[in-house]
């Protein structure tokens, strides 16, 4: 895994634990040698994980759409922030920069992303792996609607079972590159690069 790309949210939340897991999770992605791609904000818990991974001498690249460069606070200490024209166009190459993709808690857009890039891993648009950090469960409920989805017959189980899940960051890491060492060459145009 060279590099991750962690969609989470851009405020803090109410439990303080969650900027404790994103400043956990920085650290350990920069110890590791794994470099970090996000939205590449200094708010929420995007800021407090760039600003572990930073501290930490890890590679952090940012990707934002130059409108919303005073809205979300761009990070301007980040190894790099690329800046671009659209939502599309951010989720486009975040994508490209990263091996593998990971949501921690958030919110709308946080879902909105992961969502993107499971649902075209399943239509083998890429072959990258994408997975949730259920700390403290946050996602068991939301993954408990999507068995449902799937026992409705409009998800597939083998999609909802090719989802990475696991509570800690460490057994994350291992599924995700237990997919990447299977990923074959996606079955739609050129992938994400
Ligand atoms: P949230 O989880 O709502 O706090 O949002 C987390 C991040 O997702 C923020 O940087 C949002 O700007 C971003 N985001 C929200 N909607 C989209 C979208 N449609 N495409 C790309 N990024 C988005």
């Amino acid at each position: 895994m060279r590099r991750l790309a962690v969609f989470l949210a851009s405020s803090a939340g109410h439990d303080p634990a969650h900027a404790e897991l994103a400043a956990h999770v920085g650290a350990e992605l920069a110890g590791r040698g794994i470099g970090l791609v996000y939205g590449g904000g200094r708010r929420g818990l995007m800021g407090v994980l760039a600003d572990s991974a930073l501290a930490a001498g890890g590679e952090v690249i940012g990707v934002m759409p130059r409108s919303m460069v005073e809205r979300e606070w761009a990070h301007e200490r980040v190894t790099r922030l690329l800046l671009c024209d659209s939502m599309h166009e951010r989720k486009a190459l975040m994508a490209e920069h990263a091996n593998a993709f990971v949501a921690l808690p958030g919110g709308l857009g946080t879902l909105e992303e992961l969502f993107e890039v499971w649902s075209w891993r399943q239509l083998g648009f890429h072959t990258k792996p994408v997975g949730f950090l259920d700390a403290g469960g946050f996602w068991t409920p939301l993954l408990g609607a999507l068995r449902g989805i799937a026992d409705s017959g409009f998800l597939p189980a083998a999609s909802l079972d090719d989802l990475a899940v696991a509570p800690d960051l460490p057994g994350l890491l291992e599924v995700l590159e237990e997919r990447l060492r299977h990923s074959a060459q996606p079955a739609h145009g050129e992938g994400l690069r």
